[in-house]
Parts: C-alpha cells; structure tokens; sequence
C-alpha cells in the first residue's frame, strides 16, 4: 500500500506539485491522467524516490520513506520511466534479467533464469527474446520494459505511460496483463495513462491532475460523470456513453 500525504515538490520557481494526498491500495490498478505537463510523471518520479518532494509524507507499507533505506526501495518498487535508456548491445532476454540486478551475483542462478523465462512466457515474447534491443520495435521494446518491470516480482509497480506507442489489440493486451498481475500478486500498481479509455476500462479508480494539482478521485463510473470538468482541464469536447461500455471520444480542441 502507498499513502501520499499532502505531498508538495517544485521545480525551482517554475511548476509546482501542490497538496497532494491520496491513497493506493494491494490488488489495485489506480490510473493517473492529466494534459501534458500536469505532473504526471513528478509524480511518479516522488513516488519512486527519485526525484526528493519538498514537503509531505509518503508511506509503503506502512513505513515512511524518509526513514527507509535505499534497498527496500529496490527490492519492492519496480519503476518504469516515461523514457528508459537501455544499452542497445543488450539483447531482450539480458536486458529483462538485467531486472533482476539487485539479486544477480557473478553466477546467475537457474531461479532467475526462470523467472525471466516466465515472464517471457506470460507476456508471449518468447519470439523476441534473442534479438537485440535495438533491432526490435517501440512497440515490442514497450512490452519487454513491462518483463523488466515484472521479472522480481514487485509490491510496488510505478508505470509512466506503459501503453503509449502500442497497437490497439497490444494496449488492451498490455493492460489486461498489468490488471491480471496486480491482482494475482497483489501489487500496488500505479499508471500514468493518456488513454482515457484504457483508464475507464482498466482501473479501479482514476486521479486527474490538472497544473500540479488533484483535481478529481474516484471510480471510473463517477469519472464519467464529470466529463465537463475533464473538458474544461483537456481544453475539448467530447462525447461520451454510459450505458454498458463507458467510453469517451475526443471531438474537437477548445
Ligand atoms: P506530465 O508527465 O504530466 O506530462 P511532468 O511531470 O513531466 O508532466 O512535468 C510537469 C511540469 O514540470 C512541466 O511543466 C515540465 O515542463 C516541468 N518539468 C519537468 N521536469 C522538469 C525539470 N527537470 N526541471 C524543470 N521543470 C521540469
Ligand atoms: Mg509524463
């Protein structure tokens, strides 16, 4: 579990994360949307540890992070950054046991083996296992970042737009995946998302952040309802249903 409690960070005299507080909860997928430049990914990277707030609380576990030391941070939270630099001499298998580093001695252990080959398995890329990172597509490089991610079987999982970039049957794929691991190992899963369909159709609840603050909470139902406030922080109209499938089509800039 993650408590953010009144969370406050800024860039210098430039944007502001402003009051933040929320919780996210084992078994949950919560979703964070928000225009470009709302804080997102600060977000993310606060959470993470990887970028210092200036003032609040974060809590995992129940334990302050303040006072928690760098290898428990490692060893629970995995963290998948908007843009990850990987080495293109890697090829998908290393790189993806490579999400085992904090475990990996000089001799790698047939466990870790394994785990690599079980999460190539669940996310049925076997076929890309051998080829380079750089001789693979963004789509596919996206989808082996989520094995990294997966591979030491965080508590915490920390994704920064994990569909961005994919087809439309990999983005439902990918999410389902995401969905069905969180609630199997009972993962805290948070996800920054542009799609906010995927949102509606994959979370069991929603933050909106509009300019470095929280402006919405709740379920994807009650996300729905608000639609003039998601027009008015978007700056579009949109069209939406509710009936059965909850969705929402993007129809115009304001
Ligand atoms: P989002 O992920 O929602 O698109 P970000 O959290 O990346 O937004 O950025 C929020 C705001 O902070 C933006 O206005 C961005 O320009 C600014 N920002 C991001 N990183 C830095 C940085 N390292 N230094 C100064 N400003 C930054
Ligand atoms: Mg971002």
């Amino acid at each position: 579990m993650i408590e953010v409690l009144n969370l406050t960070f800024s860039y210098g005299n430039k944007f502001s994360l402003k009051n933040i507080s929320f919780k996210a909860y084992p078994g949950e997928v919560l979703c964070i949307l928000g225009p470009n430049g709302s804080g997102k990914s600060t977000l993310l990277k606060l959470i993470s540890g990887i970028l210092k707030k200036d003032n609040g609380k974060i809590y995992m576990s129940g334990k302050d992070v303040d006072f928690v030391d760098k290898e428990f941070l490692n060893k629970n939270i995995s963290y998948l950054p908007q843009d990850l630099y990987i080495p293109s001499i890697l090829t998908v298998y290393e790189f993806i046991l490579l999400g085992l580093s904090n475990n990996l001695g000089l001799r790698v252990k047939d466990e870790y083996l394994k785990a690599v080959d079980d999460i190539i398995k669940k996310l049925d890329i076997e076929n890309l296992a051998e080829r380079y990172i750089d001789e693979i597509s963004g789509g596919q490089r996206r989808i082996v970042e989520i094995a990294w991610c997966l591979v030491k079987k965080p508590r915490i999982l920390l994704l920064d737009e994990p569909i961005s970039g994919l087809d439309i049957r990999n983005k439902i794929k990918i999410m389902e995946i995401i969905r069905r691991i969180t609630i199997e190992e009972k993962i805290t899963t948070i996800v920054v998302l542009h799609d906010l369909n995927m949102a509606l159709r994959f979370s069991d609840r929603i933050i909106l952040l509009s300019n470095g603050r929280k402006v919405f909470e709740g379920k994807p139902e009650v996300f729905i309802n608000i639609i003039g406030e998601i027009e008015k922080h978007y700056k579009i109209c949109l069209e939406y249903n509710i009936n059965e499938f909850l969705y929402i089509i993007p129809i115009n800039y304001k």
